[in-house]
């Protein structure tokens, strides 16, 4: 009997891989879109020739040599490091907040110690106990640094006020007193050279492995002719929505062209409320080592996924975990099928993640 795997992002794909290479069974690999690779699907640009990151920026990064070295198998991840840039009221800042965007903000010239303790001087201290974002960042940082980068953004972001979304959103963004302005901070971060699409096809390419695009989960897989079933696809969707649908954002984007350069970085984002895009991304400065004469940009805009919709960011809100708990009950007693991944466990997740999860789960099913 053959193995089932339901999407061929980087769960899928990380599975099908290491269940091959590790033993004699055949994987059928299925995806309803007509490409591989999810949300990290990359392609050239038949006008730019440049390499497109086709559902929104991809920078790998990560601590752990061995995801670095692991997807060093399948492509060469050349670093990289993203500096991402802030206007706001007709200036340029530097993100994340660091010791340039607070002496410029403030006109002040502090060194680390000094701006550490004027910015906790602004901290709100009434809050002690911090229970969603805003408090999170007004405790942190005060209110003229939390509306100017952090409010509106947020709220065109996720479509609700920071005040209703969790604190852990506002941790993934730094605070530094220094004037490092690399958006992450683990120690490896790169871009495969021809993008991440090679990954999937290198993964996927062995005589074990058999991928069916364009194919949903729903035309005719019946679940018994399977040994073991990986649904990587959304939960709610598994079970035909009978608890209700998990709130996503998703994100589109409206192209752009421009011969030369187009904004000098590969992301500037617009906290600002009177903008209606999140930010733009200039795509060839993914690829600083290649040469093109013209730019591909992207502005970014978020909104509330409805149906047909690409599922992008788990909004985890209240009801939606009360939804996910009833699923996740359900699917608890599916001896056979593995959940995983960040639709089908309903979590916001970087690819790092996605890919430690997987060889996690890999090595549990190889071990049995
Ligand atoms: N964020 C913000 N201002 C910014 C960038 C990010 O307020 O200029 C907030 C926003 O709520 C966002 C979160 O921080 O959703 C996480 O940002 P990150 O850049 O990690 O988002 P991602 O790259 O996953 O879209």
């Amino acid at each position: 009997m053959s193995i089932l795997i339901v999407g061929a992002g980087f769960s899928g794909s990380v599975i099908a891989e290491q269940i091959a290479r590790h033993t004699k069974k055949e994987v059928v690999v299925i995806d309803e879109r007509d490409h591989l690779g999810g949300n990290c699907y990359t392609k050239r640009d038949a006008e730019t020739n440049v390499i497109e990151h086709v559902y929104g920026p991809h920078i790998f990064n990560t601590d752990k040599q061995v995801l670095w070295d692991y997807l060093s198998n399948f492509c060469e991840l050349v670093p990289f490091v993203n500096r991402v840039k802030a206007v706001y009221n007709g200036s340029v800042y530097s993100l994340p907040i660091n010791l340039h965007t607070i002496n410029q903000f403030f006109n002040s010239s502090f060194n680390p110690l000094e701006a550490a303790e004027f910015v906790s001087g602004l901290g709100d201290k009434s809050i002690v106990n911090p229970k969603n974002f805003e408090e999170q960042a007004l405790a942190m940082i005060g209110k003229q640094l939390y509306e100017a980068f952090f409010y509106g953004y947020t709220k065109k972001q996720w479509g609700t006020e920071p005040r209703s979304l969790p604190a852990t959103i506002l941790k993934r963004l730094p605070v530094r007193f220094n004037y490092n302005d690399n958006y992450y901070a683990n120690q490896f971060q790169g871009i495969p050279r021809n993008g991440y699409t090679e990954i999937f096809e290198r993964m996927l390419d062995h005589k074990q492995i058999r991928v069916l695009l364009s194919t949903k989960f729903d035309s005719g897989f019946s679940l018994e002719e399977f040994e073991h079933v990986f649904y990587t696809g959304p939960i709610d969707a598994f079970f035909s929505f009978k608890y209700g649908r998990l709130g996503y954002r998703t994100v589109t984007f409206e192209r752009g062209v421009a011969l030369g350069d187009y904004q000098g970085n590969a992301v500037i984002n617009y906290p600002e409320m009177s903008i209606p895009y999140t930010r733009i991304h200039e795509h060839k400065h993914f690829s600083p080592w290649e040469r093109h004469e013209k730019s591909l940009y992207f502005k970014e805009f978020s909104k509330e996924t409805q149906k047909g919709d690409v599922p992008f960011y788990p909004k985890r809100l209240e009801e939606d975990m009360v939804s996910l708990e009833k699923y996740q009950a359900e699917a608890k007693k599916l001896k056979r099928i593995t959940f995983l991944g960040r639709l089908a466990t309903y979590r916001y997740l970087d690819m790092q993640h996605v890919v430690e999860e997987a060889l996690g789960v890999s090595r549990d099913f190889l071990k049995k």
